[in-house]
């Protein structure tokens, strides 16, 4: 449920009615906007159900919140979350731009890949330690060695992290290297983990899985807002469909609903969601159209002789194009590249 306050509500009228809440030990999160405050209640279902508000003072109207998400729902929460990455903010006017290498391979490869993204306005630096491979024959990831060339790269180079977690037990070891924990496509029902995650102090970037409904989604980012981490982005990247031209169905749709659903922001990722080079660019360009807040997209020196995803990897010159063309965009759509 949620308590619309009316705009003349006094601090004292909202007080009475977190009070009133807490005596029947529900939880209450407090959303102020520019002229009303909205109070999200969470708790037993039938003393929700039973719970008279209306008559107290400053109370405007109660609404019943019938999905099971509710910190992560637009409807508990009206204005758009800015995740505050160290200073650089993912929901706001400006558009975020993550771009790297699939996978972390070595010292070199990313400290290239770094400078060249870092020159053409790339905010944070995605690389992967910890590889979730379809087969176990194929590349897993440097571990703990590849988190340390991530972070000393991005120091460098004055980047952010994001880099995933594919394990509920390395999640302290990530957050010791990264500015983002990334939960992969693979792990977004892996609920233990998003329960841990929910206590980590770090923003957490929850991709969609290969088969998630919106919804699912949406109730995979509760579990990670449940535990007390409200910094959580979401990440389209594609779902699997009939269609075996792309590598996956890039959903844009998903990109309005979120925005429609959630007050959380959302990133795309067109390399994942396509599998193809060629597709990149124009995927990137729909995203920003469609009201993306960011883009991670992959980039490799030399993609031919990538350790993963090299079909999908841009150049760093390809990347440079990409970038040239994305601004005139973002200020059609009223948003900062
Ligand atoms: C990745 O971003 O490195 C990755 C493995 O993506 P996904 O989980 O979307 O497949
Ligand atoms: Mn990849």
């Amino acid at each position: 449920m949620i308590i619309v306050m009316s705009p003349n509500a006094t601090k004292r009228n909202i007080d009475n009615v977190i009070k009133k809440l807490e005596r029947l030990n529900l939880r209450t999160h407090l959303s102020e906007g520019e002229d009303r405050t909205i109070v999200g209640v969470i708790g037993d279902k039938k003393i929700i159900a039973n719970l008279e508000m209306e008559m107290m003072a400053g109370v405007e109207k109660t609404v019943r919140i019938t999905e099971k998400y509710k910190l992560v729902s637009r409807d508990f929460h009206p204005l758009n979350t800015i995740v505050d990455v160290g200073g650089v903010k993912i929901g706001g006017d400006e558009i975020v731009i993550m771009a790297g290498p699939c996978a972390v391979e070595n010292f070199e490869q990313l400290r290239e890949t770094a400078q060249a993204v870092k020159n053409c306005g790339a905010k944070i630096l995605r690389g992967g330690a910890f590889k979730p491979r379809t087969s176990p024959y194929d590349f897993q990831g440097l571990g703990e060695e590849g988190l340390k060339i991530l972070r000393e790269v991005a120091d460098e180079f004055d980047l952010k992290v994001v880099t995933e977690v594919v394990d509920r037990g390395d999640i302290e070891l990530v957050e010791n290297y990264s500015d983002i924990l990334q939960v992969g496509a693979r792990n977004m029902q892996n609920f233990q983990m998003l329960k841990a995650l929910g206590e980590s102090k770090k923003p957490i970037m929850l991709k969609r899985g290969l088969s998630a409904t919106i919804s699912e989604w949406l109730n995979a980012a509760e579990y990670i807002m449940n535990g007390g981490n409200e910094n959580v982005i979401f990440c389209e990247r594609g779902i699997r469909t009939y269609e075996t031209f792309t590598r996956n169905t890039l959903d844009l749709s998903a990109v309005a609903a979120i925005k429609e659903l959630s007050h959380l922001p959302i990133v795309v990722d067109p390399s994942h969601g396509t599998g193809r080079r060629a597709m990149v660019a124009p995927m990137s360009r729909a995203a920003i159209a469609a009201g993306a807040d960011a883009l991670m997209i992959e980039v490799h020196p030399h993609p031919e002789i990538a350790l993963s995803d090299g079909n999908q990897s841009l150049t760093p010159e390809d990347f440079k194009n990409l970038m040239e063309n994305l601004s005139d965009i973002a200020k059609a759509v009223g948003r900062i590249l």
